[in-house]
């Protein structure tokens, strides 16, 4: 159900790094006055001292400041907050948040409940997306019989390889891809276990299993009048072990006239559903068509590079739809203007992945036009062992694809940080790679190249 909105001047922002310091800029620039809770950790970094206020809500441990829910609402009390931002990650899809500070009279930042919990869980999203007319993977969107013989048949049915996957499942667990009959049963049990262990519903589901898709999304944008758009579409295939490592916008080679009626039909489910602020559809693409595995309730980490060729501010309009405001634009108004590349920059080990914490000696950003880079970093600044890696993204825009992946080579040649290991050597040679620069790669493209470069 919607809430009746309520207008505040004070934001709290329940997250740290980067996106703390992008929210607190949005707030600004709105005049609204933004407070951030931060850990023992957090306590000295820039993004802590830009804010109007800044609160020390716990230990380093996650689970003990980040995830704190009582200490974030009491922080959200003793400082006035009208609303709470959630960042991504941490509490940002969290239904018993969302409720919890909605039931405090704050306004959350985000989706209701009701909605967190529809997208949270995979089977109730994807019969959602079906009633929709939203293209999903084919396999029923009805959650897997026990008896062994319906479960083949269904397996026949949609025709391997299948994938078997938790309706909890999240962050790239909970699945398992099956090639033949013999392996089905299996899978299935142990998928099962697994689920009821990680994501307290032992609830599956099967789907027909893409073997060289790309993942393409799009951006949404929902008022609590009834009014949505879409704000363009991402490429994010550039991806290791699931996580996201350079995403675009727009997806190369896309035409308007194929995705065009994809984003029409997220706006659709937007609107049956009831949903608020801002969201993700991701989709698997293969052979022409769009295939809807999720949807991310939140503000993503790659929404600058739609910001760059939309000319939307997103976070801003996150802020806008909270505040009760009508969506400033309609659909028509929405343009795609040149090409965005967003490079995620973390701080591990060019060849093993391994997480690298520790003081930025030196820190010298690329400066020129069409440059962005959105960090909480800066020169003596100590990486924390107990967050993500990441401590920049890069956000190039460009006349085009060629002219954003040229100015995207100069500005990763120009980026110098010192003190700690990066993956910016990767990055530069990622970008000189033909195939890449190429575009319409596939989501194993990057894990095989990797190997080929270790081989090499
Ligand atoms: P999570 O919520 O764990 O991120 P997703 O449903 O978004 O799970 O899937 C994560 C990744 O798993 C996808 O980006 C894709 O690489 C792979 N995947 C999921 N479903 C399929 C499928 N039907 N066919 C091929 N790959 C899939």
């Amino acid at each position: 159900m919607m809430q009746p909105q309520q207008r505040f001047d004070t934001v709290l922002i329940a997250n740290r790094g980067e996106i703390a310091l992008r929210v607190v800029r949005a707030c600004r620039e709105m005049g609204l006055k933004a407070v951030v809770v931060c850990s023992e950790a957090d306590r000295d970094s820039a993004y802590a001292r830009s804010a109007d206020q800044s609160i020390c809500i716990g230990p380093s441990t996650v689970s003990k400041s980040y995830l704190n829910q009582n200490a974030i609402l009491l922080a959200a009390r003793l400082t006035g907050a009208g609303a709470v931002h959630p960042g991504y990650g941490f509490l940002s899809e969290n239904t018993r948040f969302s409720a919890a500070v909605e039931g405090a009279g704050l306004t959350f930042i985000g989706p209701d409940a009701d909605a967190i919990a529809t997208m949270g869980d995979k089977i109730a999203a994807k019969s959602a997306m079906v009633a929709a007319g939203v293209p999903c993977v084919p396999g029923p969107d009805t959650e897997l019989p026990s008896e062994p013989s319906a479960i083949w048949a269904i397996a026949a049915e949609i025709g391997y390889p299948v994938i078997v996957k938790a309706a909890g499942g999240g962050g790239g667990r909970g699945m398992r891809v099956v090639l033949d009959e013999a392996d089905l049963l299996e899978a299935v049990s142990l998928t099962r276990e697994e689920a009821r262990k990680a994501f307290g519903t032992p609830a599956l589901y099967m789907e027909k299993f893409l073997q060289h898709p790309r993942h393409i999304e799009i951006q949404v944008l929902c008022d609590t009048h009834g009014n949505a758009v879409w704000l363009g579409h991402r490429d994010c295939s550039m991806q290791r072990r699931h996580q996201k490592v350079v995403e675009e916008a727009p997806a190369p080679g896309i035409s308007d006239t194929l995705i065009g009626p994809v984003g029409a039909a997220c706006v659709k489910a937007c609107q049956q559903i009831g949903y608020r602020g801002v969201g993700t559809f991701e989709f698997l693409y293969e052979d022409g068509a769009f295939y809807f595995i999720e949807m991310n309730t939140r503000l993503q980490v790659e929404h600058p590079v739609t910001e760059e060729t939309s000319g939307v501010d997103i976070v801003q309009q996150q802020l806008r739809v909270a505040q009760g405001e009508v969506l400033s634009m309609a659909q028509g108004d929405v343009t795609c203007n040149g090409h965005a590349i967003e490079c995620r920059i973390n701080a591990e080990d060019p060849a093993t992945f391994m997480p690298s914490a520790g003081l930025i000696t030196a820190l010298e950003l690329p400066v020129g036009e069409g440059i962005r880079v959105d960090t909480h970093v800066e020169a003596g600044y100590k990486v924390s062992p107990y967050y993500d890696s990441l401590i920049a993204k890069l956000i190039v825009h460009g006349r085009d694809r060629a002219d954003a992946m040229q100015r995207t080579r100069a500005a990763l040649a120009s980026f110098k940080l010192e003190g700690i290991a990066t993956n910016l050597p990767l990055l530069r040679e990622l970008f000189d790679d033909g195939a890449f620069a190429k575009g319409e790669t596939d989501i194993h493209y990057l894990e095989k190249w990797l190997k080929t470069r270790v081989a090499a």
